[in-house]
């Protein structure tokens, strides 16, 4: 049995909560977008890894109908929802951070071929979250939730649902019970992330490839810095961006922006107000860094040495170009950044980073930077100047690598 110390606090936050022990426990992990942003919901390909931040929830059976669920991150709330709700045709009324929970629960009793249901009349589960992955950073910490939710719920009801399946799930439930309208990404890494690699995701086949990603074996460190900015993915900025997409698909006569070509999109140029052909531009290149990006990591372009150092650094600098080039679009086109996010990236890359760009859905969250090892540091210090020089609150830094994906912790 593992005992990290998230398990170790899940363990004993469920004991606090119910009175006894869980029968098991999961967790997933939440995950960086290495490049590839806003382009999931246009058909498109992305390219996160997950992270060694998780959520982990315990649970254990319960015999009195209800779904019971309660998190060392809300402890304020234990929130109580009949199963005959989850079993509902219609999706289940619960609102806030327990809609992601009950969400999945009723997600997942439709997800699988095989027995979809929470068991005998009479059964009930009850839950207890307990997570490292900051929320609203752009770390996906709702992801991790769901994630963890689906396998626990999948074991415990032994629901049969595959990992594709529960991506699905997850993702309906954030779609359909908490209302945001984000694509399959986030739940696609979280579940299927491994160590030492990054996952390729065709978000219109919803297939996925594992691309080699090692920072470490590779003499390099991925720099986080979360600006602190926190964004409202269920509303505003996001719906609007999404909205112009669709708009832009429509006028190009295409499914999505997945079958417009650069080409095919300055040719149309003329057919677009200005906004909706920048917001559409966005996307188009997005989809080729990301293909390009791909590309160099199976290639090891990060770590391949032939044509002696001169040769290495300019592929390091090239893979690099691809994330600050990522940036400058969502900066200008997608226009999803802030002079926060901006001001890191610039400081980042002068200090030496060979790229780096906002990751998670804009307004606000983090910036990630692919650095030298041994200078995530130097590089963060100059971040952290930069923000005290333009009166913005210290960068809260860290450094990330490719980590495993979603799984039972313990085996009762
Ligand atoms: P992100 O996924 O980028 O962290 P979101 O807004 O998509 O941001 O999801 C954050 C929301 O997910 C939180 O506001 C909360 O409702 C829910 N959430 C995340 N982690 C937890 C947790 N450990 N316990 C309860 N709710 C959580
Ligand atoms: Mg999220």
């Amino acid at each position: 049995m593992l005992t990290d110390p998230l398990t170790g606090a899940a363990t004993k936050g469920f004991a606090g909560a119910y009175g006894t022990a869980p029968e098991g426990i999961w967790s997933a992990p939440g995950r960086v977008n290495l490049i590839g942003e806003h382009t999931d919901y246009n058909d498109g390909f992305v390219l996160p890894f997950a992270i060694g931040a998780r959520t982990a929830v315990a649970a254990a059976h319960r015999d009195d109908g209800f779904l019971v669920v309660a998190s060392a991150q809300y402890p304020d709330e234990v929130v109580t929802v009949p199963l005959a709700e989850i079993e509902a045709e219609g999706p289940p009324g619960v609102a806030g951070w327990p809609g992601y929970v009950a969400g999945v629960a009723w997600a997942v009793t439709r997800a699988s071929s095989g027995h979809a249901g929470p068991g005998p009349a009479g059964s009930g589960v009850s839950l207890y979250v307990t997570s490292d992955v900051p929320a609203g950073s752009g770390l996906s910490s709702s992801a991790a939730l769901e994630c963890a939710t689906g396998c626990a719920l999948n074991d415990l009801w032994q629901a049969g649902a595959s990992r594709g399946e529960l991506a699905r799930a997850c993702r309906r439930a954030e779609n359909e019970v908490v209302g945001a309208p984000t694509g399959i990404m986030d739940q696609f890494a979280s579940l299927f992330g491994e160590e030492g690699g990054a996952v390729f995701l065709d978000c219109r086949e919803v297939t996925g490839e594992i691309v080699p990603l090692d920072p470490e074996a590779a003499g390099l460190e991925i720099l986080l810095a979360d600006t602190g900015e926190r964004h409202a993915h269920a509303s505003g900025g996001y719906a609007s961006r999404r909205a112009s997409c669709e708009r832009a698909a429509e006028a190009l006569g295409v499914r999505a922006l997945r079958d417009v070509s650069a080409k095919d999109l300055e040719k149309a140029a003329a057919t677009l107000d200005d906004e909706t052909f920048r917001r559409a531009r966005h996307v188009v290149t997005e989809n080729g860094r990301v293909l390009e990006m791909a590309r160099a990591l199976r290639a090891g372009a990060l770590r391949d040495t032939t044509g002696g150092a001169g040769a290495l650094h300019q592929r390091r600098a090239a893979v690099g170009a691809l994330l600050t080039a990522s940036h400058a679009s969502m900066r200008d086109d997608f226009e999803i950044t802030t002079p926060a996010l901006d001001l890191a990236v610039e400081t980042a890359v002068r200090a030496g980073a060979f790229g780096a760009r906002m990751t998670g859905g804009g307004f606000g969250g983090s910036v990630l930077a692919l650095v030298p090892q041994g200078y995530a540091g130097v590089v963060g210090d100059e971040i952290t100047a930069a923000f005290d020089r333009d009166g913005y609150d210290p960068p809260a830094l860290s450094t990330v690598s490719p980590s495993a994906g979603a799984r039972r912790d313990t085996y009762p």
